[in-house]
């Protein structure tokens, strides 16, 4: 196989090919087509995100001399000239090695001729804020009257060590890091094209480990193949990069859940004898945790850079930990960051924070209190029917709350209680419903009200609405046929409106303005202004007891 560095061979040779950086190549080609060219350009932003590639092609394009929509030709004499490396009027120059006030000096002394052959002469400096003071003071004179047919583009990576001054002259364009997904398809794209076998699993590690620049992860992509030839596998990627092996983190994270704490010795141990870095662990498993926030906020598994097969466990969490968990984790690892750095024996920290971590007690959530209360110490006043639950969120159909405890203490949710198999969780309903709304929004014009609704509880197949004007009532009914189709569709079940604060009770707010209302009036949802809470309400006392409440 004639090697030719990844990189190279795959170096954009048209704005359209740059990976990740669209924003910027489409002004640029916007401003070629339109001729509306600046005389300096500052592109600013990480390492090997593609600046000085995009710096190239727009230096080529502007003497193109047969350029299409704003993208250079390829073909014509100068754009051969440049390709070959022969053009007189595209001069590089590192910012690193010529920083000195000589050097500047030089530049302008050559910057008074014209270009030879092409339209406009292009001085490239990269890593600009290397220059001394005096060689920007310099370039400076040279910014202020630019000659006609004069172009600058500097890049750096840096761009708060380059002096204002310069920076006001310029059009600025910063340019992102590369997502992950970006990364990994452009790899997956020159694997097929070089006949190589790869997995998801390998092109996410090289993707992970460039951390966002496309240039670093083709340079990884080569140092693989070089080694493992044209069948990747990711285990030994993860061996000849020393890796560590993601699944430590989910074994750390199924330990706080099942609080296995045994577990803290043995990835403590794995961590040793493979010779992975400490600091890096809790980096990664901060990371990780900060994973499965997303999935429990979000539900948007896109949020997550990670393998797809791990995506699957992420996914799986949704409902092992709640917001407050993971919070608590969170600000735990943070802690223990700044301590890992700091410690004699690391390898004895983790072990002691692990178990620490595998045994932190679950907070206690007004709304997990709530639920706790509700499974079964509520007592309801004797006009109430009590045989419907409320505030308790339907778990029995979920598999994993057998054996175990934690999960019923966070999965509470006291807004709803829906008894349908597919809905059993609040989250989950929420999530549908707000779906739901938005799908409603965007159909009907006239139902824009519907985002000013505010979801109250679901009970059974009754859903409860408190409107912000309670006028709105009439517009909802009107739409009531469009509504309740949206309901099968999204929610999948029948379900009636009722509205909370219905102007046929005067706009106050009731639960149910059926008459054969199976709802306890006594929830926190209840009308403050009617009636305060007593003492003796359980919640109350809770909050008291439990969170250290006191009545003001
Ligand atoms: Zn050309």
């Amino acid at each position: 196989m004639s090697f030719l560095v990844t990189a190279r061979k795959w170096r954009p040779k048209i704005f359209d090919e740059v990976v990740g950086q669209s924003h910027i190549t489409q002004t640029l080609k916007n401003a070629i087509v339109n001729n509306r060219i600046a005389h300096s350009y500052i592109f600013a932003g990480p390492r090997g995100v593609g600046k000085t590639t995009t710096a190239r092609i727009l230096a080529k394009s502007l003497n193109c001399m047969n350029s299409i929509n704003g993208e250079p030709c390829g073909e014509c004499e100068m754009c051969k000239l440049f390709n070959n490396q022969q053009s007189l009027d595209v001069i590089e120059i590192d910012g690193a090695s010529n920083r000195r006030i000589e050097e500047i000096r030089t530049l302008r002394e050559s910057v008074k001729y014209a270009p030879t052959k092409g339209e406009y002469k292009v001085y490239i400096i990269d890593e600009v804020h290397m220059l001394t003071t005096e060689s920007f003071n310099a370039l400076l004179k040279t910014l202020e009257e630019p000659p006609e047919h004069t172009i600058f583009i500097f890049a750096t990576t840096d761009i708060h060590k380059v002096p204002l001054t310069i920076i006001s002259r310029c059009q600025r364009f910063d340019f992102r890091r590369i997502e992950l997904g970006e990364i990994k398809s452009l790899l997956h794209k020159i694997a097929e094209a070089e006949n190589i076998k790869i997995d998801d699993k390998s092109l996410t590690l090289i993707a992970k480990k460039a951390d966002g620049a496309l240039r670093d992860a083709q340079s990884l992509f080569d140092q693989v193949i070089s080694f493992c030839g044209n069948n990747v596998e990711s285990d030994v990627i993860t061996k000849m990069l020393n890796l560590i092996d993601e699944e430590v983190y989910f074994i750390i994270s199924d330990a706080v859940i099942n609080k296995k704490y045994e577990d803290a010795f043995i990835v403590s141990k794995r961590i040793y004898e493979n010779g992975w870095n400490f600091i890096d662990f809790v980096d990664g498993l901060i990371e990780h945790f900060r994973n499965i926030m997303t999935v429990i906020v979000s539900s948007n598994l896109k949020l997550i850079e990670t393998a797809e097969v791990y995506k699957e466990k992420y996914n799986n969490y949704k409902n092992e930990f709640s917001e407050g968990d993971i919070l608590r984790i969170l600000s735990f690892l943070n802690k223990l960051q700044y301590e890992i750095k700091n410690t004699r024996n690391q390898r004895l920290t983790i072990e002691i924070s692990l178990t620490h971590l595998i045994g932190l007690e679950k907070t206690s959530t007004i709304s997990e209190i709530l639920s706790k209360l509700n499974s079964g110490n509520v007592q309801l006043t004797d006009d109430q029917e009590k045989k419907k639950p409320i505030l308790k969120p339907d778990i029995s159909d979920s598999p994993k709350s057998e054996n175990n405890s934690v999960k019923s203490s966070i999965n509470s949710d006291p807004i709803i209680v829906v008894d349908k198999k597919n809905l059993n969780t609040g989250k989950e309903f929420k999530r549908l419903w707000e779906i739901l709304i938005d799908k409603i929004i965007e159909e009907k014009f006239s139902l824009g009200l519907m985002a000013h609704t505010k979801l109250i509880e679901v009970i059974e197949n009754k859903i409860m609405l408190e409107l912000e004007h309670p006028e709105d009532e009439a517009i909802i009914k009107n739409h009531l046929q469009y509504i309740n189709q949206a309901i099968i569709e999204i929610l999948k079940n029948k379900y009636e409106l009722v509205f909370t604060n219905s102007v046929k009770n005067g706009g106050k707010q009731i639960h149910n303005s059926n008459s054969e209302s199976s709802i306890p009036k006594q929830t926190i949802y209840d009308d403050a202004g009617k009636k305060p809470f007593e003492e003796e309400h359980p919640l109350i006392k809770s909050i008291i007891t439990e969170l250290g409440g006191k009545e003001v």
